[in-house]
């Protein structure tokens, strides 16, 4: 628990929350300020604040509820798809520091784009940065 976090503070009881799915470690309720009828979000229980924080164990646990709640979700507003996103850090548009998955329902035609609209202008990257990357990301 991390004061004046305020997603501890919807796992703890002390701001109320619409919870869809509790688990031992993991909590999923509505988003407050939904981008779409059924914007959901996934949390670890205890505070981490990024992804990287996050043990292990509960990262799966994360994504088993991500996998599990997409269908529901789809199903309880008419869904036509779904985005799930992270925004991971600051320069990702974290606003909320306490580690959540985005569950946004997507509906034909809703005037969204997909997740390729997030970055900026897309780099001109060479063969020989790429190699770099790929070599640095996998190498670490
Ligand atoms: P971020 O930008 O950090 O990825 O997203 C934070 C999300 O948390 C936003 O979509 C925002 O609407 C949601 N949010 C912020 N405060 C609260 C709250 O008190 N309760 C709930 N249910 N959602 C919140
Ligand atoms: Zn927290």
């Amino acid at each position: 628990m991390s004061e004046d976090c305020i997603f501890c503070a919807i796992v703890d009881g002390d701001i109320p929350g619409r919870i869809v799915r509790e688990t031992e470690t993991t909590l999923a309720f509505l988003d407050a300020n939904p981008l779409a009828p059924g914007h959901t979000l996934v949390i670890p229980k205890d505070h981490h604040a990024r992804l990287d924080d996050l043990p292990d164990d509960v990262a799966a646990d994360i994504f088993r509820d991500v996998h599990e709640l997409v269908s529901r979700v789809e199903d309880a507003v008419d869904a036509d798809a779904t985005t799930v996103g992270i925004n991971d850090g600051e320069a990702a548009g974290q606003e909320v520091p306490h580690v959540h998955a985005h569950i946004v329902p997507r509906f034909d035609g809703d005037g969204g784009h997909p997740i390729h609209a997030v970055a900026g202008d897309r780099p001109d990257l060479s063969d020989e940065e790429l190699d770099e990357i790929e070599a640095a990301i996998a190498e670490s």
